[in-house]
Parts: structure tokens; sequence; C-alpha cells
């Protein structure tokens, strides 16, 4: 098969014939076998029966219904699962991304050879309190991840078919599936301008609170792929800096007080009275403290469901 398009979906009932329609316009006369796979993630409207609906019309129609709202990611994942296409491309369902532009983004995967190609809404149409977040959102993400896009949470994008089929997108890292496929070894990601349209019907799913989300992400993101096979790197070293610290501290305070003992029998200064010693001893206990913290996250790490989950290419038998 050619082309999938998967469209996560969470009370859609006014778009998705309309979408669907749209879909059919571009794409049917250019003679590609395709599927558009609608993942209902939990809608309380009819918008299932809408699916139902299109799919006795056209057997291009796929549905998905979820038995409740898992998030546009479950919605997304379970999609790809089910994709065929060589090229899969994913768009909203609420009409603000435009299906026009999936001959170009399937030409830019199949002639250019990119792993994925994400939509730039470049002119947005959304209200400020929207906008202006997504821009500092999206300066933070390519600086920490150095990805060279602006707009990482656009819906609508396009991959190769192995991008998809090797690599898992989870709670909300829907944001981040250009840094995930990185991390996975697909490095070929390019961008395109991509028209943008306002809301035409219903309301948005995302409220203020994925701005706060989306950053607690980025550092789970950030976090696993550097130290998530190997997290003693990081807490053993930061425990054993930690605890050599608080022990060398402790040993100048022991000595000190020896020697002045010995030298002007002042024995009446306790180490106690020293404010060194509680931070020495403090330091000792964190120190422990992350390096056992280490010590468990390898254990879980070691026994864990990604246990030797390597993305191989190609191979010689
Ligand atoms: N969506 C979903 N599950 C959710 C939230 C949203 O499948 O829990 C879908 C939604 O129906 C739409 C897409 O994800 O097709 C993008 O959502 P929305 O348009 O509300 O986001 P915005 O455009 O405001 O960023
Ligand atoms: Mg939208």
């Amino acid at each position: 098969m050619d082309l999938s398009i998967v469209v996560p979906l969470l009370n859609e009932e006014e778009s998705i014939k309309e979408l669907y329609k749209w879909i059919q316009r571009v794409v049917s006369p250019l003679n590609w076998s395709y599927e558009v796979i609608f993942v209902d993630d939990g809608s309380t409207d009819a918008s299932w029966d809408e699916i139902v609906k299109l799919r006795s019309q056209s057997p291009e129609v796929k549905g998905i219904k979820f038995r409740r709202n898992y998030g546009k990611s479950a919605g997304l994942y379970c999609g790809f699962e089910a994709a065929k296409g060589d090229v899969v491309i994913t768009m909203d369902a609420d009409l603000q991304d435009s299906p026009e532009e999936i001959p170009e983004l399937v030409r830019m995967v199949r002639e250019e050879n990119y792993d994925i190609v994400s939509g730039w809404k470049k002119k947005r149409f959304d209200p400020i309190g929207k906008t202006l977040p997504s821009k500092l959102f999206n300066r933070t993400v390519r600086m920490v991840s150095g990805i060279k896009l602006h707009d990482f949470n656009c819906g609508l994008k396009a991959y190769k078919k192995e991008v998809i089929k090797n690599i898992e997108v989870y709670g909300e890292m829907h944001r981040y599936i250009p840094l995930i496929a990185k991390q996975a070894g697909f490095e070929l990601i390019g961008e395109k301008v991509v028209q943008h349209q306002e809301r035409k019907y219903g309301v948005s799913k995302f409220g203020i609170e994925r701005t706060i989300k989306g950053f607690l992400d980025l550092l789970s993101v950030t976090f696993i792929s550097k130290f998530g096979k190997r997290p003693m790197h990081l807490f053993g070293a930061l425990g054993t800096l930690m605890f050599m610290v608080g022990f060398f501290s402790a040993l100048w305070l022991g000595i000190s007080k020896l020697l002045s003992v010995y030298y002007y029998h002042a024995s009446a200064r306790l180490v106690t009275d020293s404010p060194y010693f509680y931070i020495a001893l403090v330091s000792m206990v964190i120190g422990t403290q992350l390096f056992l913290a280490g010590f468990l996250a390898e254990l879980v790490s070691r026994n864990g469901s990604e246990r030797n989950q390597y993305h191989i290419s190609e191979k010689l038998d």
C-alpha cells in the first residue's frame, strides 16, 4: 500500500465527514492505494457513528475506537501499529491541517528520502495564548534536541513506514516524535511550511496545562535518551562526588580536632559545634542516597521492558 493517513480524534463529529471528503478529493486523482485510519480516542459525541457511516461508503476508511480517552499519543501509537502504507501521514481531525499538503509531503519522503517531514504552521490561526507559549516551547526543544524544526507540535507530518514502526509514542510524547525518532537513529528530518486554518467546529482539546506537561515531558525525553540505559553513570557519579565531599570534610574536622587537642589541649571545642560537621554529614547521606538511587535505577532498567531493544535497519543471515 502506498499511503496511510492516521487521524487521531476526540469529539470531532462535525469535522470528520468534511475532512474525509477533502482527503478523498486530493488523494484519489493520484491513483495511489491508500487508507485513512481514524482513531477515536474515547469520544462521547457521534464521532464513531460518523466513522462507521463513512466506512460503509468507502473501504479505504479504517477505524479504531478506544473504550476511553487515552490521549493523542495513544491514538497515534495504535494508528501507527495498524498502518500498512509505505508513507504514513498524520493529521488532526479538526480541519486545521489541510489535506492539500499531502502530495508534496509524500513526494518529499519518497524522492528526497526524508525519514520525517514535519509541517510548519508558519502563519498560525490560533489565539495568542497558544502561539506565544508555543514559540517558547519550540525554541527550548530546538536547543535541547539540536533538531532544527520550527514547529515540533504540528499535527501534520509525514513518515517513512520504518520510522513509525520503530518508535514508541506514549504519554504526551506526540510533541517529541522527531526527537524520539532521532534517538532511534532516524536523522533525516525535514520541514515544510503548511497551510493552517482556524478551528472550524468544536473546541480545542488541550488547555493551558499542556505547556507545563510539555516541559516536564521534555525533561523525561532527554533524560531517558541520555541516561535511560545507564542511570548509574549519572547517579553514581553524583553520589560518589557528594559522598567524597562529605567524607573529606568530616575527616578534616576530625583531624583538626585531634591536632588541636594534641598541640593546644583545647579539648573544650566539640566537633559538633562547627556548622561544617552538619554539612559534611548531610553531604555523605545524600551521596549514599544518590548512589543507591542509581543502583535501583540500574536494576529496574535491566529488568524493564525496554531491555535490549535496539533498532536494526538491516540484517545478513
Ligand atoms: N485529540 C485526541 N485525543 C485527545 C486530545 C486531542 O485524539 O485527548 C485530537 C483532536 O481531536 C485533534 C488533534 O488531537 O484531532 C489535535 O487536537 P486540538 O485540535 O484540540 O489541538 P490544538 O489544535 O488546539 O493544538
Ligand atoms: Mg486543532
